[in-house]
């Protein structure tokens, strides 16, 4: 039967015998060897969580800029006399 020994992400899978526990490494296992051969441990969800919300963060903070510079559509909508339309801000 067909056996996956690489997960998603290209790394090896930890074999089904491993016997890794608490961090103790199984010395039999492949993905345990490379691991204790100094390989990066798999990146769980907080990484891509806060690079995400990074990204958000500053994408917001270029639009209410864009929104705010001289010239730009707050300074357009106080010459029309201000806000008068749901959502306009
Ligand atoms: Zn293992």
């Amino acid at each position: 039967m067909y056996e996956a020994r690489y997960a998603k992400n290209g790394d090896l899978k930890h074999s089904d015998e491993c016997k890794m526990a608490f961090g103790r490494k199984d010395h039999n296992c492949p993905r345990c060897l490379e691991l204790l051969a100094g390989a990066p441990s798999r990146s769980g969800w907080q990484k891509d969580h806060y690079s995400r919300k990074a990204r958000e963060e500053e994408s917001y903070r270029k639009a209410i800029a864009e929104h705010f510079k001289p010239g730009g559509a707050h300074d357009q909508i106080m010459a029309r006399g201000g806000v008068g339309t749901a959502f306009e801000w």
